[in-house]
């Protein structure tokens, strides 16, 4: 191992050594496990620690916007908010965010434009009257579909330097490095969706990982972050899991270890997406640890197996009275996953159990629950 100290700032450059569809082909998401080798890196993690990797974009997308802005990849310009040059080239794969634009991007090619139809229609999108017109604009319209749109733009190479910088995304760590001390695992849900232009845009990362990652290649650089998410100290005491989706990936981090440790505390999990058949992830895992009483508890919710949904808030609240015992007895709680409706959903689900079970007023319910966050008995880590 190298003295080498590999953080945010200097990556390492892991291999990619397994990359497998959790999914099933039938499902209409997409959803991967990547396994990464991090031997020589020196990284130590913890379950509820997460990683940070920086994407690079597709090559034959700069190709095409090079060739149509007769630009010199060869040429260098300074990255934005910071004293780092790079040739066009460079900064367009590695650097700059080409999958949306910046408002003075727009400003300085409206300035520049001649009289004719382009300037017309940038100033049309520019027009204050429309701001939520060009905030949409803005994010939705990559620099490809730009240059396409605007063929006779006039781009120098500064302008690039107004677009914003590909920022790394960070991952839950799906694995205890007990277990893989070499390795990094993480499940990933491959974005692909449809713009209201009509186009198909896949996620940077996600498609970077799924398309441009050759297996065994020293090819993602990465990094580890580390996150207050965090198992209980003492291995006695039980925790109540829910993860719906790839929410589910550091609690496969936390099972791993209290097996790991032979924690003799209970594991309660809860598991949601959208149909068992082709959406449960890792169901063989859970399932095996169910068997082998490691989960001692195992609840799911497949939101479309049923003429109604039903989501993992459904199946805490149908378990209320249990939940409220385990709590009572000390057991920490933990969410993870999407952040705008599961886990504010989850948090009123579970503050109504403990008013209605704990027969407290609204009140004495709120400042329970106030503690439970405060002491860490309650802790989520959401996206
Ligand atoms: C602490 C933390 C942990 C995380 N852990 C995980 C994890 O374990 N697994 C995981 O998969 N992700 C996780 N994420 C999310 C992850 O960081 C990325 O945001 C995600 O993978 C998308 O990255 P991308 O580069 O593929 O997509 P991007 O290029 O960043 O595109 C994503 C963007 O596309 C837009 N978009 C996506 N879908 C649609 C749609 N249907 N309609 C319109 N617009 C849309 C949204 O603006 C979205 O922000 C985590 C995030 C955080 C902060």
């Amino acid at each position: 191992m190298d003295n080498v100290v590999y953080d945010k700032n200097r990556p390492f450059l892991a291999k990619m050594i397994e990359s497998r569809r959790l999914t099933r082909e039938t499902s209409d998401k997409e959803t991967r496990l990547f396994v990464f080798d991090i031997e020589g890196s020196g990284f130590k993690y913890k379950p509820g620690d997460s990683i940070g990797i920086y994407p690079s974009n597709d090559k034959t997308e700069v190709a095409f916007i090079l060739n149509k802005l007769q630009l010199d990849p060869n040429h260098k310009i300074q990255l934005p908010r910071s004293e780092k040059t790079e040739t066009i080239q460079e900064a367009l794969e590695h650097h700059l965010d080409i999958m949306s634009l910046s408002r003075k991007m727009l400003e300085v090619f409206y300035e520049r434009a001649d009289y004719g139809e382009t300037k017309t229609k940038l100033a049309a999108l520019l027009d204050i009257a429309w701001e939520n017109h060009l905030r949409a604009f803005l994010s939705e319209t990559t620099l490809k579909e730009l240059v396409e749109a605007f063929p006779d733009l006039n781009i120098e190479p500064h302008d690039l330097t107004h677009l914003k910088r590909l920022m790394p995304r960070l991952y839950s760590i799906a694995c205890a490095q007990n277990v893989f001390p070499n390795q990094i695992h993480i499940a990933v849900n491959i974005v692909r969706y449809q713009k209201s232009n009509g186009n198909w845009q896949k996620g940077v990362t996600s498609s970077f990982l799924t398309e441009r990652v050759f297996l065994n290649k020293p090819m993602v650089p990465l990094f580890t972050t580390h996150s207050p998410f965090k198992l209980p100290e003492k291995p006695e005491t039980d925790v109540i899991l829910v993860g719906p989706g790839t929410g589910v990936a550091p609690f496969r981090a936390f099972i791993q270890e209290r097996i790991h440790q032979k924690a003799s505390g209970r594991n309660w999990l809860f598991f949601g997406d959208r149909q068992r058949k082709s959406d449960f992830l890792f169901e063989e895992e859970w399932l095996d640890c169910f068997q082998k009483k490691q989960l001692t508890r195992m609840d799911l919710a497949f939101s479309r197996d049923q003429e109604y949904k039903v989501y993992v808030q459904d199946r805490i609240r149908e378990n209320g009275k249990e939940i409220w015992t385990w709590l009572k007895n000390g057991a920490a709680f933990y969410v993870c996953g999407e952040a705008s409706r599961m886990a504010k959903d989850v948090e009123k689900t579970l503050l109504d159990i403990i008013k209605k079970h704990g027969d407290l007023s609204q009140e004495q319910a709120e400042d329970f629950f106030k503690y439970m966050k405060k002491s860490k008995q309650y802790q989520k880590d959401v996206y």
